[in-house]
Protein backbone atom coordinates (compact mmCIF):
# COMPACT_ATOMS: atom_id res chain seq x y z
CA UNK A 1 0.00 0.00 0.00
CA UNK A 2 1.02 3.52 -0.42
CA UNK A 3 1.50 5.55 2.07
CA UNK A 4 1.50 8.68 0.31
CA UNK A 5 -0.63 8.59 -2.55
CA UNK A 6 0.76 8.34 -6.14
CA UNK A 7 -2.47 9.45 -6.71
CA UNK A 8 -2.25 8.52 -10.19
CA UNK A 9 -3.96 6.04 -12.30
CA UNK A 10 -2.28 4.95 -15.32
CA UNK A 11 -5.63 4.58 -18.03
CA UNK A 12 -4.17 4.27 -21.29
CA UNK A 13 -0.84 3.48 -23.25
CA UNK A 14 0.33 3.62 -26.63
CA UNK A 15 2.86 0.96 -27.07
CA UNK A 16 4.21 2.45 -29.74
CA UNK A 17 5.28 5.97 -28.38
CA UNK A 18 5.48 5.23 -25.11
CA UNK A 19 2.61 7.85 -23.96
CA UNK A 20 0.63 7.10 -21.17
CA UNK A 21 -1.96 8.24 -19.65
CA UNK A 22 -2.48 9.50 -15.90
CA UNK A 23 -5.76 10.60 -13.98
CA UNK A 24 -5.43 12.92 -10.78
CA UNK A 25 -7.76 15.20 -9.05
CA UNK A 26 -7.65 18.97 -10.00
CA UNK A 27 -6.34 20.05 -6.74
CA UNK A 28 -3.00 17.98 -7.27
CA UNK A 29 -2.99 19.07 -10.30
CA UNK A 30 -3.09 22.77 -9.59
CA UNK A 31 -0.54 22.29 -6.43
CA UNK A 32 2.44 21.03 -9.60
CA UNK A 33 1.41 23.82 -11.63
CA UNK A 34 1.99 26.70 -8.62
CA UNK A 35 5.50 25.05 -8.76
CA UNK A 36 6.01 25.38 -12.27
CA UNK A 37 5.37 21.87 -13.41
CA UNK A 38 4.06 21.38 -17.12
CA UNK A 39 1.65 18.73 -18.26
CA UNK A 40 0.26 18.15 -21.57
CA UNK A 41 -3.33 17.91 -19.96
CA UNK A 42 -5.90 15.49 -22.56
CA UNK A 43 -9.10 16.32 -20.21
CA UNK A 44 -10.01 18.91 -17.08
CA UNK A 45 -12.76 18.49 -14.91
CA UNK A 46 -12.73 17.78 -11.39
CA UNK A 47 -10.32 15.31 -12.98
CA UNK A 48 -7.40 16.39 -14.64
CA UNK A 49 -6.14 13.76 -17.75
CA UNK A 50 -2.72 14.26 -18.56
CA UNK A 51 -0.42 12.55 -21.63
CA UNK A 52 2.68 12.01 -20.54
CA UNK A 53 5.91 10.14 -21.66
CA UNK A 54 6.93 6.87 -19.55
CA UNK A 55 9.90 8.11 -18.74
CA UNK A 56 8.19 11.00 -17.08
CA UNK A 57 6.13 8.82 -14.66
CA UNK A 58 8.72 9.19 -12.08
CA UNK A 59 9.58 12.92 -11.83
CA UNK A 60 5.74 13.08 -11.75
CA UNK A 61 4.70 10.57 -9.14
CA UNK A 62 7.85 11.87 -7.20
CA UNK A 63 6.62 15.52 -7.16
CA UNK A 64 3.37 14.87 -6.08
CA UNK A 65 4.55 12.51 -3.25
CA UNK A 66 6.77 16.02 -2.43
CA UNK A 67 3.78 18.30 -2.97
CA UNK A 68 0.24 16.95 -2.31
CA UNK A 69 0.91 13.87 0.37
CA UNK A 70 -2.59 11.46 0.43
CA UNK A 71 -5.28 12.52 -1.69
CA UNK A 72 -8.67 12.43 0.06
CA UNK A 73 -11.24 10.81 -2.39
CA UNK A 74 -9.50 9.86 -6.03
CA UNK A 75 -12.40 8.85 -7.79
CA UNK A 76 -16.44 10.95 -8.55
CA UNK A 77 -17.94 7.26 -8.31
CA UNK A 78 -20.74 8.02 -10.48
CA UNK A 79 -19.10 10.13 -12.99
CA UNK A 80 -16.15 7.06 -13.23
CA UNK A 81 -18.76 3.86 -13.22
CA UNK A 82 -21.12 5.19 -15.98
CA UNK A 83 -18.21 6.18 -17.81
CA UNK A 84 -16.80 2.50 -16.83
CA UNK A 85 -20.53 0.64 -18.09
CA UNK A 86 -19.66 2.10 -21.50
CA UNK A 87 -15.87 1.32 -21.50
CA UNK A 88 -15.40 -2.13 -20.26
CA UNK A 89 -16.77 -5.42 -22.34
CA UNK A 90 -18.04 -7.49 -19.28
CA UNK A 91 -18.82 -4.98 -16.81
CA UNK A 92 -22.67 -6.26 -16.56
CA UNK A 93 -21.30 -10.28 -16.11
CA UNK A 94 -18.32 -10.04 -13.63
CA UNK A 95 -20.53 -9.38 -10.45
CA UNK A 96 -22.67 -12.47 -10.52
CA UNK A 97 -23.97 -14.18 -7.26
CA UNK A 98 -21.60 -15.68 -4.84
CA UNK A 99 -22.84 -18.12 -2.07
CA UNK A 100 -21.08 -16.76 1.40
CA UNK A 101 -22.50 -19.24 3.63
CA UNK A 102 -19.85 -20.88 5.58
CA UNK A 103 -19.90 -24.23 5.79
CA UNK A 104 -16.23 -25.72 5.95
CA UNK A 105 -15.38 -25.68 9.58
CA UNK A 106 -14.19 -29.00 9.57
CA UNK A 107 -12.01 -28.54 6.69
CA UNK A 108 -11.09 -25.61 7.41
CA UNK A 109 -9.68 -25.29 11.11
CA UNK A 110 -7.45 -28.04 10.82
CA UNK A 111 -5.42 -26.33 8.04
CA UNK A 112 -5.40 -22.88 9.70
CA UNK A 113 -3.18 -24.90 12.62
CA UNK A 114 -0.37 -25.62 10.00
CA UNK A 115 0.45 -22.05 9.08
CA UNK A 116 3.97 -21.30 10.76
CA UNK A 117 5.14 -18.14 11.74
CA UNK A 118 9.11 -19.07 11.36
CA UNK A 119 8.20 -19.99 7.65
CA UNK A 120 6.72 -16.48 7.15
CA UNK A 121 9.52 -15.06 8.96
CA UNK A 122 12.24 -16.79 6.73
CA UNK A 123 10.21 -15.50 3.07
CA UNK A 124 9.87 -12.19 5.04
CA UNK A 125 13.80 -12.43 5.32
CA UNK A 126 14.72 -13.57 1.93
CA UNK A 127 12.08 -10.98 -0.18
CA UNK A 128 13.18 -7.98 1.26
CA UNK A 129 16.68 -8.90 1.07
CA UNK A 130 16.83 -7.61 -3.00
CA UNK A 131 18.37 -4.33 -2.60
CA UNK A 132 15.45 -3.42 -4.51
CA UNK A 133 12.34 -4.16 -5.96
CA UNK A 134 11.42 -1.20 -7.86
CA UNK A 135 10.02 -1.97 -11.19
CA UNK A 136 12.31 -1.08 -13.43
CA UNK A 137 15.31 -2.00 -11.42
CA UNK A 138 17.61 -4.97 -12.32
CA UNK A 139 17.05 -6.42 -8.81
CA UNK A 140 13.37 -5.89 -9.17
CA UNK A 141 12.92 -7.71 -12.22
CA UNK A 142 15.29 -10.54 -10.90
CA UNK A 143 12.89 -11.29 -7.20
CA UNK A 144 10.26 -11.34 -9.52
CA UNK A 145 11.51 -14.50 -11.34
CA UNK A 146 12.65 -16.03 -8.43
CA UNK A 147 9.61 -15.90 -6.74
CA UNK A 148 8.23 -17.86 -9.81
CA UNK A 149 11.07 -20.34 -8.88
CA UNK A 150 9.81 -20.85 -5.60
CA UNK A 151 6.88 -21.19 -6.39
CA UNK A 152 7.23 -23.70 -8.84
CA UNK A 153 9.41 -25.78 -5.99
CA UNK A 154 6.85 -25.69 -3.82
CA UNK A 155 4.40 -27.50 -5.94
CA UNK A 156 6.42 -29.25 -8.51
CA UNK A 157 4.69 -32.40 -7.41
CA UNK A 158 1.76 -31.19 -8.70
CA UNK A 159 0.77 -31.68 -12.06
CA UNK A 160 -2.37 -29.51 -11.51
CA UNK A 161 -0.44 -26.25 -10.74
CA UNK A 162 1.17 -24.28 -13.06
CA UNK A 163 3.33 -20.92 -12.51
CA UNK A 164 3.60 -18.26 -15.05
CA UNK A 165 5.53 -15.13 -15.61
CA UNK A 166 3.06 -12.43 -16.97
CA UNK A 167 4.86 -10.34 -19.30
CA UNK A 168 3.28 -6.70 -19.39
CA UNK A 169 5.02 -5.29 -22.69
CA UNK A 170 5.62 -1.87 -21.54
CA UNK A 171 8.38 -2.64 -18.71
CA UNK A 172 10.47 -5.20 -17.84
CA UNK A 173 9.34 -6.53 -14.35
CA UNK A 174 6.75 -9.48 -14.40
CA UNK A 175 4.20 -10.44 -12.55
CA UNK A 176 3.77 -13.85 -11.22
CA UNK A 177 0.53 -15.98 -11.34
CA UNK A 178 -0.04 -19.22 -10.20
CA UNK A 179 -3.02 -21.60 -11.01
CA UNK A 180 -4.37 -24.84 -8.98
CA UNK A 181 -6.92 -25.69 -11.52
CA UNK A 182 -10.39 -26.39 -10.64
CA UNK A 183 -13.13 -27.92 -12.50
CA UNK A 184 -15.22 -24.88 -13.15
CA UNK A 185 -14.34 -21.65 -14.89
CA UNK A 186 -14.43 -19.26 -12.29
CA UNK A 187 -11.01 -18.23 -10.62
CA UNK A 188 -10.65 -16.68 -7.21
CA UNK A 189 -7.72 -15.00 -6.41
CA UNK A 190 -5.60 -13.76 -4.03
CA UNK A 191 -3.05 -11.30 -4.80
CA UNK A 192 -0.45 -8.82 -3.59
CA UNK A 193 1.95 -6.28 -4.88
CA UNK A 194 5.71 -7.70 -5.22
CA UNK A 195 7.69 -4.26 -5.84
CA UNK A 196 8.96 -1.65 -4.10
CA UNK A 197 9.82 1.94 -3.64
CA UNK A 198 11.58 4.30 -2.02
CA UNK A 199 10.14 7.37 -1.85
CA UNK A 200 12.41 9.52 -0.06
CA UNK A 201 15.02 8.56 -3.14
CA UNK A 202 12.18 7.38 -5.82
CA UNK A 203 14.01 5.15 -8.60
CA UNK A 204 15.69 1.65 -9.62
CA UNK A 205 18.74 2.36 -7.73
CA UNK A 206 17.53 3.90 -4.09
CA UNK A 207 17.75 0.72 -0.73
CA UNK A 208 14.18 -0.05 -0.83
CA UNK A 209 13.78 -3.25 1.10
CA UNK A 210 9.88 -3.26 1.13
CA UNK A 211 9.65 -5.60 4.32
CA UNK A 212 6.32 -4.40 5.35
CA UNK A 213 5.11 -3.22 2.00
CA UNK A 214 4.63 -6.01 0.63
CA UNK A 215 7.29 -8.79 0.97
CA UNK A 216 4.62 -9.32 3.90
CA UNK A 217 1.90 -10.21 1.67
CA UNK A 218 4.06 -11.92 -0.64
CA UNK A 219 5.05 -14.62 2.37
CA UNK A 220 1.32 -14.81 3.66
CA UNK A 221 0.08 -15.95 -0.33
CA UNK A 222 3.46 -18.19 -1.06
CA UNK A 223 2.30 -19.67 2.97
CA UNK A 224 -1.12 -20.12 2.21
CA UNK A 225 -0.38 -21.69 -1.16
CA UNK A 226 2.10 -24.01 0.56
CA UNK A 227 -0.66 -25.29 3.15
CA UNK A 228 -2.96 -25.98 0.61
CA UNK A 229 -0.23 -27.87 -1.15
CA UNK A 230 1.33 -30.11 1.49
CA UNK A 231 -2.59 -30.98 2.88
CA UNK A 232 -3.17 -32.23 -1.07
CA UNK A 233 -6.64 -29.71 -1.54
CA UNK A 234 -8.05 -30.20 -4.52
CA UNK A 235 -9.90 -27.23 -5.64
CA UNK A 236 -13.23 -27.60 -7.23
CA UNK A 237 -12.48 -23.57 -8.77
CA UNK A 238 -9.62 -22.48 -10.55
CA UNK A 239 -7.54 -20.97 -7.02
CA UNK A 240 -5.07 -17.98 -8.48
CA UNK A 241 -2.17 -16.57 -6.16
CA UNK A 242 -0.98 -14.15 -7.94
CA UNK A 243 2.22 -11.08 -6.87
CA UNK A 244 1.99 -8.26 -9.77
CA UNK A 245 4.53 -5.70 -10.85
CA UNK A 246 4.56 -2.61 -10.81
CA UNK A 247 2.18 -1.66 -8.00
CA UNK A 248 3.61 1.81 -6.49
CA UNK A 249 4.02 3.62 -9.65
CA UNK A 250 -0.21 3.23 -10.58
CA UNK A 251 -1.43 -0.38 -9.98
CA UNK A 252 0.36 -1.07 -13.27
CA UNK A 253 0.30 -4.74 -13.06
CA UNK A 254 -2.76 -5.58 -11.68
CA UNK A 255 -4.18 -2.62 -14.11
CA UNK A 256 -3.32 -5.08 -17.20
CA UNK A 257 -4.14 -8.06 -15.44
CA UNK A 258 -7.73 -7.44 -14.71
CA UNK A 259 -8.23 -5.75 -18.55
CA UNK A 260 -7.45 -9.28 -19.84
CA UNK A 261 -9.94 -11.05 -17.43
CA UNK A 262 -12.30 -8.43 -18.51
CA UNK A 263 -11.55 -8.37 -22.18
CA UNK A 264 -11.39 -12.30 -22.21
CA UNK A 265 -15.08 -12.56 -20.33
CA UNK A 266 -13.02 -14.46 -17.68
CA UNK A 267 -15.22 -14.59 -14.58
CA UNK A 268 -13.74 -14.32 -11.06
CA UNK A 269 -15.27 -15.43 -8.05
CA UNK A 270 -13.43 -13.12 -5.80
CA UNK A 271 -10.21 -11.40 -5.43
CA UNK A 272 -8.56 -10.22 -1.95
CA UNK A 273 -5.67 -7.71 -2.20
CA UNK A 274 -3.04 -8.59 0.80
CA UNK A 275 -0.87 -5.59 0.72
CA UNK A 276 0.97 -4.93 4.38
CA UNK A 277 0.37 -7.73 6.93
CA UNK A 278 3.64 -7.49 9.48
CA UNK A 279 2.68 -4.11 11.53
CA UNK A 280 0.14 -3.93 14.24
CA UNK A 281 -0.23 0.08 13.91
CA UNK A 282 -4.15 -0.10 16.11
CA UNK A 283 -3.87 -0.92 19.66
CA UNK A 284 -7.25 -2.17 19.66
CA UNK A 285 -7.59 -3.83 16.64
CA UNK A 286 -5.69 -6.41 14.81
CA UNK A 287 -6.89 -5.79 11.21
CA UNK A 288 -8.95 -3.26 8.53
CA UNK A 289 -11.22 -4.42 6.02
CA UNK A 290 -11.33 -1.55 4.09
CA UNK A 291 -14.78 -0.57 2.83
CA UNK A 292 -14.24 1.34 -0.38
CA UNK A 293 -14.10 0.57 -3.93
CA UNK A 294 -14.55 -3.19 -2.71
CA UNK A 295 -17.11 -5.49 -2.11
CA UNK A 296 -19.72 -5.07 0.23
CA UNK A 297 -20.75 -8.34 0.34
CA UNK A 298 -17.57 -9.71 0.13
CA UNK A 299 -16.33 -7.77 2.87
CA UNK A 300 -19.18 -8.99 4.88
CA UNK A 301 -18.30 -12.51 4.54
CA UNK A 302 -14.55 -11.48 5.25
CA UNK A 303 -15.78 -10.33 8.67
CA UNK A 304 -17.70 -13.53 9.34
CA UNK A 305 -14.18 -15.31 8.67
CA UNK A 306 -12.63 -13.09 11.11
CA UNK A 307 -15.21 -13.35 13.64
CA UNK A 308 -15.34 -17.43 13.14
CA UNK A 309 -11.83 -18.43 13.00
CA UNK A 310 -9.43 -15.96 14.31
CA UNK A 311 -11.51 -14.15 16.81
CA UNK A 312 -9.83 -11.21 16.43
CA UNK A 313 -11.09 -7.64 17.01
CA UNK A 314 -11.29 -5.71 13.46
CA UNK A 315 -13.12 -3.25 11.91
CA UNK A 316 -14.14 -1.26 8.62
CA UNK A 317 -11.98 1.67 7.47
CA UNK A 318 -11.33 3.38 4.35
CA UNK A 319 -8.67 4.47 2.36
CA UNK A 320 -10.02 7.23 0.05
CA UNK A 321 -8.78 6.73 -3.02
CA UNK A 322 -7.05 3.80 -5.51
CA UNK A 323 -4.73 2.74 -2.35
CA UNK A 324 -4.08 -0.59 -3.43
CA UNK A 325 -4.32 -3.51 -6.33
CA UNK A 326 -8.03 -4.26 -5.43
CA UNK A 327 -8.76 -1.23 -7.43
CA UNK A 328 -7.28 -2.80 -10.55
CA UNK A 329 -10.67 -5.57 -10.19
CA UNK A 330 -13.34 -2.68 -8.67
CA UNK A 331 -12.81 -0.83 -11.59
CA UNK A 332 -14.08 -3.63 -13.76
CA UNK A 333 -16.29 -4.51 -11.75
CA UNK A 334 -15.23 -7.82 -10.33
CA UNK A 335 -15.77 -7.91 -6.98
CA UNK A 336 -12.46 -7.79 -4.15
CA UNK A 337 -11.31 -6.66 -1.01
CA UNK A 338 -8.60 -5.73 1.08
CA UNK A 339 -7.58 -6.50 4.36
CA UNK A 340 -5.07 -3.77 5.84
CA UNK A 341 -2.87 -4.60 8.65
CA UNK A 342 -4.38 -1.26 10.88
CA UNK A 343 -6.45 1.85 10.67
CA UNK A 344 -4.82 3.93 7.39
CA UNK A 345 -4.07 6.27 9.89
CA UNK A 346 -2.44 4.42 11.71
CA UNK A 347 -0.19 2.79 8.97
CA UNK A 348 3.50 1.69 9.78
CA UNK A 349 5.71 5.12 9.22
CA UNK A 350 8.42 3.36 7.64
CA UNK A 351 7.00 1.87 4.71
CA UNK A 352 8.36 3.40 1.37
CA UNK A 353 11.58 3.89 3.40
CA UNK A 354 14.95 2.51 3.31
CA UNK A 355 14.17 1.00 6.47
CA UNK A 356 11.29 -1.06 6.33
CA UNK A 357 13.18 -4.13 7.17
CA UNK A 358 12.97 -7.03 9.21
CA UNK A 359 15.03 -5.69 12.04
CA UNK A 360 12.62 -3.29 13.34
CA UNK A 361 10.13 -5.80 13.35
CA UNK A 362 11.14 -7.53 17.11
CA UNK A 363 12.03 -10.93 15.02
CA UNK A 364 8.36 -11.37 14.80
CA UNK A 365 5.41 -12.39 12.00
CA UNK A 366 2.59 -13.16 14.65
CA UNK A 367 0.73 -10.19 12.70
CA UNK A 368 1.10 -11.71 9.60
CA UNK A 369 -0.06 -15.23 10.72
CA UNK A 370 -3.32 -13.89 11.15
CA UNK A 371 -3.75 -12.77 7.60
CA UNK A 372 -2.32 -15.80 6.44
CA UNK A 373 -5.21 -18.09 8.33
CA UNK A 374 -7.53 -15.34 7.12
CA UNK A 375 -6.53 -15.69 3.62
CA UNK A 376 -6.30 -19.39 3.69
CA UNK A 377 -10.22 -19.79 4.90
CA UNK A 378 -11.17 -16.70 2.68
CA UNK A 379 -10.46 -19.22 -0.27
CA UNK A 380 -11.44 -23.03 0.86
CA UNK A 381 -14.81 -20.99 2.46
CA UNK A 382 -15.36 -19.64 -1.35
CA UNK A 383 -14.60 -22.69 -2.93
CA UNK A 384 -17.90 -24.06 -3.58
ZN1 LIG B 1 1.84 -1.75 -0.83
ZN1 LIG C 1 3.61 0.98 -1.10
Amino acid sequence: MKAFSILLLLLSTSLYSKEVSVELPLNSYKELISRGLKYKVQNFGKKVELRLKEAELNSLSAALHAHTGRCGGFVTKSVEKNKKKKLLKGWDDNRYTVDYRVTKETLVKPLLENVQESRLLSLMAWFSSYKTRYYSSPEGIKAMEDLAKNWSKLTENRSDVKVELIDHKEWKQKSVVLTIKGSTDENIIVGGHGDSINSDDEGPHSHSPGLDDNASGIAVITEIIRVLIESNYKPHHNLQFMAFAAEEVGLRGSMDISKRYDEKVKKIRGMLNIDGTNFKGSEDINLSIISDETDKEQNQFLGTLVDKYLGVPWGYDKCNYACSDHYSFSYRNFRSSFIYESRVAEENPRIHTADDTLDVMNGSAAHSVIFAKLGLSYVLELDK
